[in-house]
């Protein structure tokens, strides 16, 4: 799978006022997209009530790829979303339309299979019609250069874990935000080790919001993504609120061909340019504690925590986030339960298996 990722952040207000230059000929926008890997350039044209709002041409991905996954946040609901993909066939090159699912708090994704698989560069547009009630914000546009389908129906065992959960988080379980189901049995995971990430996605401090968070999530992860379920195992907010993903028994779905035995772990938010966004003392404790009683759960060491980064080519976790690894690593040890409920808790690890659902 090839993944190019970025993000804009574009307040509507300052596009409005640059697309009064247009005499001048074309006003561009260029944002910083270092380390990523898609070039962005945008331009902003106003016809009467409509704002048409574009990426530059992307550097064409270092993969052939014949889908495309787009999320982010959009201005209101008669925003439509086009892609383009210049080195392709005549029929590609020109505007293709997205359907995107949107939810009432702006929050969009999107998905578009190409009937053949290439290596084209890709522009976006959005076109906004009425007044824009919030900002657009492309968290990411990735290539795919297969279909995923996460294939399940195994053992997968249990701990009866979240009650033996430490003090000092707060936990939120499936049923706390209201989870779908997943979509077939999980596959078996015994966890040896755990991987840091960021959601790539929207950074929320009140739970209302971050429940919202966690069912786009879930929805993305099962319906572009074709994935079981949501694909980490916990996700934490800005508050260092702590959310169940998948059952720790399940394998996940979060680092591409580094899944067997691997916890993931999110921080919601984005870690990196152009949004930068820094983890909250909360939810430095929170993962640091997550950590702690997950090595001890599992007899497995906070050493061998990763960033997304250090598995796949990808910015995940993000460069703020990613810095902090190692103190990260610290405070878990620090905190980590003693050896011998450890060990209780592996023995019942071993013989109480159940199966989900
Ligand atoms: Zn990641």
């Amino acid at each position: 799978m090839a993944i190019v990722v970025y993000a804009i952040v574009l307040s509507l207000l300052p596009v409005v006022a640059l697309a009064g230059n247009l005499g001048d000929g074309l006003s561009q926008l260029t944002i910083n997209n270092k380390p990523l890997a898609m070039s962005i350039s945008l331009t902003a044209q106003d016809q009467d009530e409509l704002k048409i709002i574009e990426t530059g041409e992307s550097d064409p991905p270092e993969q052939s790829y014949q889908e495309i996954f787009i999320q982010g946040t959009m201005p209101n609901d008669t925003t439509n979303l086009y892609v383009r993909f210049p080195g392709l066939t005549s029929r590609t090159s020109s505007w293709n339309q997205i359907r995107t699912l949107q939810k009432d708090n702006g929050r969009f994704w999107a998905r578009f299979t190409m009937e053949q698989a290439g290596r084209s560069p890709i522009n976006v547009r959005f076109v906004v019609r009425g007044k824009p009630l919030r900002d657009l914000i492309i968290y990411s546009v990735e290539t795919v250069n297969e279909t995923i389908s996460e294939k399940g129906g195994g053992r997968v065992f249990s701990l009866d874990s979240l009650e033996t959960m430490p003090s000092g988080l707060t936990l939120f379980l499936r049923s706390d935000w209201n989870a779908q189901q997943p979509k077939d049995d999980y596959a078996g995971n015994r966890p040896r080790r755990i991987t840091l990430h960021h959601t790539a996605g929207k950074y929320s401090e009140s739970l209302e919001e971050s429940i919202e968070e966690m069912r786009f999530l879930q929805e993305f992860h099962q319906q572009a993504r074709g994935w079981l379920d949501i694909g980490y195992h916990f996700i934490i907010d800005g508050k260092g609120r702590t959310f169940e993903g998948r059952p720790s028994g399940a394998r996940g779905a979060h680092a591409a061909g580094h899944n067997t035995g691997n916890i993931g772990i999110a921080l919601m938010g984005y870690y990196h340019e152009p949004i930068n966004n820094r983890a909250s003392v909360e939810q430095l404790e929170s993962v640091a504690r997550l950590i702690a009683w997950v090595s001890g759960a599992y007899s497995i060491s906070p050493k061998t925590l990763k960033g997304h980064r250090d598995l796949n080519a990808t910015a995940c976790p993000g460069d703020t986030l990613y810095e902090l690894l190692d103190p990260i690593r610290s405070r878990a040890a620090e905190i980590i339960p003693s050896p011998r409920r450890a060990k209780g808790l592996h023995f019942l690890f071993d013989r109480r298996p159940i199966k989900f659902p």
